[in-house]
Formats: C-alpha cells, sequence, structure tokens
C-alpha cells in the first residue's frame, strides 16, 4: 500500500522536524557559554535595567541585533544589553521579535 508508507514518511519528517527545532533552542539557552554571555552582560550593567533603571528585579538579557538574524552574534558582549522582564516584554510587544530596531535608540 503506497500511501500508507506515505504517511509514515510525513510523520517522521515532522517528528524529526521538531526534534531539531527543539534542541536547538534547548540546547543554546542552557549551554555554559550561553550563561557566561549572560553573565557578562549583567556584570558589565551592573544588574540595573538599561531602560528603566530598575535593580533587584528579574533580569532579561537582551539580543541587541536578533538572535534569529545574526546568529554570529549571539554570544557577542557588545551585542548583549541587560533590562528587566517588564521593560523586555514592553519592548518585544511594541518592535516584534524579529526586525526590530537598535533598543538602545528607540523607546519603549
Ligand atoms: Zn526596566
Ligand atoms: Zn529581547
Amino acid at each position: 500500500m503506497y500511501s500508507n508508507s506515505l504517511i509514515d514518511f510525513t510523520v517522521i519528517k515532522k517528528t524529526k522536524h521538531k526534534y531539531l527545532q527543539h534542541k536547538h533552542k534547548f540546547s543554546l539557552r542552557k549551554s555554559p557559554a550561553y550563561e557566561a554571555w549572560r553573565k557578562k552582560v549583567l556584570a558589565r550593567d551592573r544588574y540595573i535595567c538599561q531602560n528603566c533603571g530598575r535593580v533587584n528585579v528579574r533580569f532579561q538579557v537582551h539580543h541587541i541585533r536578533g538572535f534569529t538574524k545574526y546568529p554570529h552574534l549571539r554570544l557577542d558582549v557588545n551585542n548583549g544589553i541587560t533590562y528587566c522582564n517588564k521593560c523586555h516584554r514592553r519592548f518585544h510587544n511594541k518592535y516584534g521579535k524579529q526586525n526590530f530596531p537598535d533598543s538602545r535608540t528607540v523607546e519603549f
């Protein structure tokens, strides 16, 4: 039955694709290199939100040049900036997750 093998093939392909996406996302976020990058940026910014100046809050290290578009800058300290969770969320809500402007030059 050719239809069965066709279905099987599609399922395998989809599963593999999902698995790879998953693996990719999580391996970078959890990698020691990524953690080190995050800590370096936080230390340079003295654990202060670079937008609102808040301290003692939860921080996100934002990629000034998008993570997806500039993979080679993912672990570049000069491409990271410290924002509190609120400012970080507000920035991405306003400017999107891709093709956003340089966060240092816009209001959010
Ligand atoms: Zn903030
Ligand atoms: Zn961000």
